[in-house]
């Protein structure tokens, strides 16, 4: 029987990565130019134990809020045509992502199509009451001379509101996305080296679900001989015209 009507458009669930933000100028962790391969130190600066426990590293870590090249990154053609597919209608889209730099939801994606599983560098927050602020109140501070800046309410040590090495994910936001990639129809990995876990495992917990996989990378990852599809190359490149052939 046919009713008339087309069929309910397909879920695509994005798991994203440093590398769909290094066109926009971010830096990854481990791509060839990545921030790991230039200083093997930084590691540090996003590990909970050093960032509590040593406060050189929590006024680098400052410093390198202060000049992060996020806060005036623009989204790039690879983040805009996401952002297209989900305005086409075609699909659902959904992104999981594992960037902290907020430029998915800058490229028009809507706020509940994108889930952040290692938090934001645009907000921070209190390890001691887990007050949030604006980061951009904290960096105000920074730049009048502070350089490690407490919270004003209990006086505990203040940090970005990412997720670092050491800490556990929001189990909300987890197991929405966990419920996500149970559900989806296309389960597309762009742009991470599939090496953080939990983030790494939703790629085969999509494929044992029965989604079609398709891993986007400039290298391989160890969830490339699961996927249904491999698409080497610069994602700003590659991305636009593989997502547009999901449109049709
Ligand atoms: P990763 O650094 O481990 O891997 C990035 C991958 O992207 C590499 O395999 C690299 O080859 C590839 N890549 C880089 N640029 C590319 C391009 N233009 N085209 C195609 N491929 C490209 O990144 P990850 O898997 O996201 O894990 C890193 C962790 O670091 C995450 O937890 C994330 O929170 C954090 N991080 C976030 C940002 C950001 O928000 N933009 C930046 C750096 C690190
Ligand atoms: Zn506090």
């Amino acid at each position: 029987m046919n009713s008339g009507e087309s069929p309910p458009a397909p879920t695509v669930v994005v798991l994203s990565g440093a590398g769909l933000s290094t066109e926009s100028g971010i830096p990854d962790y481990r791509g060839p130019n990545g921030l790991w391969r230039r200083d093997p130190d930084a590691e540090k600066l996003v590990t909970y134990s050093f960032y509590m426990h040593d406060p050189e590293i929590r006024r680098r870590s400052w410093r390198m809020r202060r000049d992060n090249p996020a806060f005036r990154a623009r989204p790039n053609s690879g983040h805009e045509a996401l952002a297209r597919l989900e305005r086409s209608g075609a699909a659902r889209v959904r992104v999981i992502t594992q960037n902290v730099d907020g430029l998915h939801q800058l490229s028009g994606l809507p706020d509940d199509a994108v889930l952040e599983l290692h938090g934001s560098i645009r907000s921070v927050e209190c390890t001691g009451c887990g007050a949030r602020s604006a980061m951009a109140e904290a960096l105000a501070r920074v730049d009048a001379g502070e350089d490690d800046p407490d919270c004003r309410g209990c006086g505990s040590i203040l940090k970005s509101a990412t997720v670092m090495f050491g800490q556990s994910l929001d189990p909300d936001v987890l197991g929405e996305a966990v419920r996500l990639t149970q559900e989806c129809e296309v389960f597309l990995a762009v742009g991470t080296s599939l090496q953080v876990q939990p983030a790494a495992s939703l790629a085969g917990l999509a494929a044992r679900h029965g989604a079609r996989l398709i891993v986007v990378n400039a290298e391989p990852t160890p969830y490339d001989g699961l996927a249904d599809q491999v698409v080497r190359g610069s994602i700003g490149q590659v991305l636009p015209p593989l997502l547009d052939a999901l449109r049709r």
